[in-house]
């Protein structure tokens, strides 16, 4: 498998592309003048569009979207929310449906696009009227926890394009309101969000149902296996886009990957979180049930935590991230997905209570710390079922990142507890001093967060992990 970055800066509309390949270590540079709104043969009534909405130049995303989903390929795009992805797959089908200028036809639309959330679905179909606004066509909006009647209506009057979400879709083709065999687009949003809510077995149903012959336009921000399996499922022969607006930097994150039993988790997760040097933790867990189990535990034993992941609603994933970010609670539990779009300044730690399965997604999550040019700390648990994760992670980071795995540290081997950052007022220092190199592994040694005569190396990093604990205790006052 290849494993690369991409980094776009985009200047006077010359986007260069530096794409580094971690596998060999090469890099490649390509620059390309991007085509403008004028130079992409959108038709007029979306020129104008563009134009009320003051949109000068095409995003990176819709640069290389645009023209070739114009040209009737399939796309697989690998871009998150705020790259400007919907006007990316939005222009093509408006210029598509306009150009045939068609009465919509009742139960059956020719568009279909599938969004895992209603909050998303809404934002779509608004992109929808604002970039299609001087263009006759209908759209029809379709997702649960409302009534049908509505939808029903909307559908039997007949709607270009259907904006919708899996399970309410399924509903109503079952009941026979909607039909999707003359579908000639059909845009996948933000797939990996609808693994993380458990959509796929609907999504493949829906799948099953729409005609071979037709354009799929494809968006997922990560390609775990099981969306690049079903990505492979539904494209022929797709034109890749792969969009990321900032470029990952983990030079300045100290790494740490601790082996140990899988039910030594949780305690060496508490004597983290309760170290002088621990501030806000992001916790990351392989799955939401896990995600829930953690927090729990945290929080009974004192420490406060909120857990965010796909069920959860909206609200409540907001509520957590605020309370995170006003230091109300020590420690946020998230998985992958969930994750997405967590900035949040002051984060000490990141620890992978599982290891991802996709590397790059630990590249994504270490990353939440060390924003803004401050340091961090992250820590990874490995069991033993754990390795081939590791082994990937290591393939993709190489020595570049000075990634440990160092035996010594495990809780469970023969110095329980020597890596592990001592208990909150605990008088115990770290007496283990660190074996000869010779019984280390053979990657080079991560700089410990104590030294040997048990006193944090970093006080500054102490004063902060206390600071930030007096706050949490104010804030919850
Ligand atoms: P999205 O990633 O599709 O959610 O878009 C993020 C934001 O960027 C939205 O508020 C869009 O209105 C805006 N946007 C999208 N494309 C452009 C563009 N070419 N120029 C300026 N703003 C844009």
């Amino acid at each position: 498998m290849l494993y690369h970055f991409v980094e776009i800066t985009f200047e006077n509309k010359i986007l260069k592309k530096v794409e580094y390949d971690l596998n060999d270590k090469t890099q490649l540079t390509e620059e390309m003048q991007l085509k403008t709104f004028e130079e992409m043969n959108l038709i007029a009534p979306l020129q104008r569009a563009l134009k009320n909405e003051q949109y000068k130049t095409p995003t990176p995303i819709q640069a290389k979207t645009i023209p070739v989903a114009i040209s009737g390929r399939d796309v697989l795009g690998c871009a998150q929310t705020g790259t400007g992805k919907t006007a990316a797959f939005a222009l093509p089908i408006l210029n598509h449906l306009g150009q045939r200028n068609r009465k919509a036809v009742s139960r059956r639309p020719f568009v279909l696009v599938l969004a895992p959330t209603r909050e998303l679905a809404i934002q779509i179909a608004n992109s929808f009227s604002t970039y299609g606004k001087h263009l006759k066509l209908r759209q029809a909006l379709v997702y649960g926890g409302v009534g049908q009647g509505n939808q029903v209506r909307a559908m039997n009057r007949g709607a270009h394009i259907l904006v919708a979400t899996p399970g309410r879709l399924l509903d109503l083709m079952n009941q026979d309101h909607i039909n999707l065999d003359q579908i000639e687009m059909v845009v996948l949003d933000e797939a990996d969000r609808m693994l993380d809510m458990g959509f796929l077995p609907d999504v493949k149903r829906i799948l099953s149902r729409l005609p071979g012959n037709r354009q799929t336009l494809f968006f997922s921000a990560t390609m775990p296996p099981s969306i690049d399996n079903l990505a492979k499922r539904m494209l022929t022969q797709p034109v890749k886009v792969q969009i990321q607006s900032k470029s990952v930097s983990v030079d300045k994150i100290e790494q740490k990957v601790l082996f140990l039993k899988r039910d030594k988790k949780q305690e060496s997760l508490q004597s983290i979180v309760t170290a002088d040097d621990a501030g806000q933790v992001l916790v990351f867990t392989k799955t939401k049930r896990g995600a829930d189990a953690v927090a729990r535990k945290l929080d009974r034993s004192g420490i406060k935590t909120a857990a965010i992941h796909g069920n959860k609603s909206q609200n409540a994933r907001q509520r957590a991230l605020d309370a995170f970010r006003a230091y109300r609670v020590q420690v946020l539990v998230a998985t992958d997905v969930a994750a997405r779009g967590i900035d949040v300044d002051g984060i000490t730690h990141v620890v992978n209570f599982d290891l991802p399965i996709d590397p790059e997604s630990y590249v994504h999550r270490i990353g939440r710390t060390g924003r803004a040019g401050a340091s961090g700390i992250a820590i990874s648990f490995c069991t033993d079922g754990e390795r081939r994760e590791l082994r990937e992670i290591q393939k993709l980071l190489g020595n570049k990142v000075r990634l440990i795995t160092d035996h010594s540290h495990s809780p469970s081997e023969q110095h329980p507890r020597s890596s592990m950052p001592h208990a909150k007022g605990s008088t115990t220092p770290r007496s283990t001093p660190r074996r000869p190199s010779s019984r280390r592994s053979s990657t080079r040694p991560f700089a410990q967060a104590s030294t040997s005569n048990g006193k944090p190396k970093n006080k500054r990093k102490q004063r902060k992990g206390r600071n930030a604990r007096l706050r949490i205790k104010q804030a919850s006052k």
